[in-house]
């Protein structure tokens, strides 16, 4: 499941190919995956869909919160915005002039670009979607329900968000309200790296160990972006340019059960935290 290295290693590989281009026209395949400010598609009229997916509109920027995407036409409130949210196998790529569409079974939407490029969305799961949105001010309302961006989180920022949880840190990490961006395999690699186990209750994690986490998170979040991405083995995660990321090269725990830890050598322990597959070292994380 793209997390947010991944996603922002879609959005930085994508802005080449959309920045200051007009969207000429929009394919939508299939049309329950496309929603429009949460609200199904049904019955809305077709224009209105083709408007709001930015047919006729320039794109200014491609933003990130978390793990959500949007793409833009300005920075005015009254801007247009669309919303795209990978899920667990979505893709969003760019596609030269004249370049063949491969697995076009699983392709929901596809834009044309006055440049003759297109930008595809495909999802095999269809746990991801297209969101269009009113305007601008109604992405910055949207985005408002999450929490900081992982990749800028700061120590007091949050201590502010763990002090009121008893939950574990790990499911903490993994709630978007609180923080945006972090999922299951960058939660257990920054708890690695700031030397916390995952069932520690966030309200007992004292300030000095809440501002390493922190640092981890930001550390491992920016490091990742800066490899790609982690690809695993169910192959779907690609940048918007079709290159895999390489960070799953360097996972200190994540898929690593039952190994031996690379900083202690003991077993790295394997349970679930939440339904996910949590791992961690005994020997290298603490919970007090
Ligand atoms: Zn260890």
């Amino acid at each position: 499941m793209p997390e947010l290295p991944e996603v922002e290693s879609v959005r930085l590989s994508l802005l080449p190919h959309v920045r200051g281009q007009i969207v000429a026209g929009v394919d939508v395949r299939r049309a329950d995956v496309v929603s429009r400010g949460g609200v199904p598609r049904t019955g809305v009229r077709p224009g209105a869909v083709r408007e709001g997916l930015l047919v006729g509109s320039r794109v200014a920027a491609v933003l990130r919160r978390g793990k959500q995407l949007a793409i833009v036409t300005g920075e005015t409130a009254d801007a247009r915005a669309v919303v795209v949210q990978l899920g667990m196998s979505g893709q969003l790529f760019a596609l030269q002039p004249g370049a063949h569409l491969p697995n076009a079974s699983h392709v929901h939407v596809v834009w044309r670009l006055e440049s003759g490029a297109r930008l595809v969305f495909r999802d095999a799961r269809r746990f991801g979607g297209v969101t269009v949105l009113h305007d601008r001010a109604a992405l910055d309302e949207r985005w408002s329900q999450l929490g900081p961006d992982a990749l800028t989180i700061h120590g007091d920022q949050l201590a502010e968000r763990l002090h009121a949880t008893r939950r574990a840190i790990k499911a903490a990490l993994l709630d978007q309200g609180l923080l945006a961006g972090v999922g299951n395999i960058y939660a257990d690699e920054s708890l690695f790296r700031a030397g916390i186990s995952p069932r520690t209750p966030a309200n007992r994690l004292t300030p000095l160990r809440i501002a390493r986490l922190a640092g981890a998170i930001r550390e491992v979040l920016q490091e990742a972006v800066a490899a790609g991405g982690s690809s695993l083995a169910d192959g779907t995660y690609v940048d918007a340019e079709g290159n895999p990321g390489n960070f799953q090269l360097r996972h200190a725990v994540y898929g690593r059960g039952g190994e031996a830890c690379r900083v202690c050598g003991k077993k790295l322990r394997e349970g679930a935290i939440l339904n996910r597959t949590t791992v961690w070292c005994a020997g290298c994380q603490r919970a007090g």
